[in-house]
């Protein structure tokens, strides 16, 4: 890329306002979302918004709410249910690893910028999801990353197996993580 659009990209973004830290979120939409698998409103707690987007889920900072999930509203059906969370998970995610500010979104840029996003928000999301309960969103989702095969969808994305193989990966290692803090606790 070259340097002089790198240059006027850094300098859009500093003009974004501190503003863009404002929140809480007043909207209704947001608030009906507030807790889609356990220990969400804890550990994330960003409003998440339905509308249409190019990518079905993103996460960014909003001039007014803050930090936002954008989901689209194709995920709201039931058939949808296991996706839509671990898409939380892994949107959440972005805000957590401190994706979504300036500095993560210029490593974004930076060569396997997205490859090193994408891949440390699925381990996140996998890992959140195991301890909310729900191994099976990581499972289903790991099989469904599988079948989009080895090529990359573009835009530097991890291709649907190298996605999958991590995602799997890191829940092998949160269900062990999980099974040893359960024990730990039944024998206290
Ligand atoms: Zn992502």
């Amino acid at each position: 890329m070259p340097n002089k659009f790198v240059f006027i990209f850094s300098a859009l973004i500093s003009f974004l306002p501190m503003e863009s830290m404002a929140g809480p979120a007043a909207d209704k939409v947001a608030q009906r979302n507030r807790e889609p698998y356990a220990g969400y409103a804890k550990t994330c707690g960003f409003p998440i918004l339905f509308a249409r987007t190019h990518t079905v889920s993103l996460a960014r900072i909003d001039a007014r709410l803050g930090k936002i999930i954008v989901l689209d509203p194709v995920l709201n059906y039931p058939a949808q249910d296991r996706h839509r969370r671990y898409l939380i998970a892994h949107e959440c995610a972005h805000h957590v690893l401190s994706h979504t500010t300036h500095s993560g979104l210029w490593k974004r840029m930076q060569e396997k910028g997205v490859e090193d996003q994408e891949l440390s928000a699925d381990c996140w999301a996998a890992e959140a999801l195991v301890k909310a309960g729900l191994p099976e969103d990581v499972r289903f989702m790991a099989d469904s990353f599988y079948r989009k095969g080895l090529f990359s969808p573009g835009s530097g994305y991890p291709s649907g197996v190298q996605r999958s193989t991590l995602v799997y990966h890191c829940l092998k290692s949160a269900q062990r993580r999980q099974a040893a803090i359960d024990l730990s606790s039944s024998e206290q």
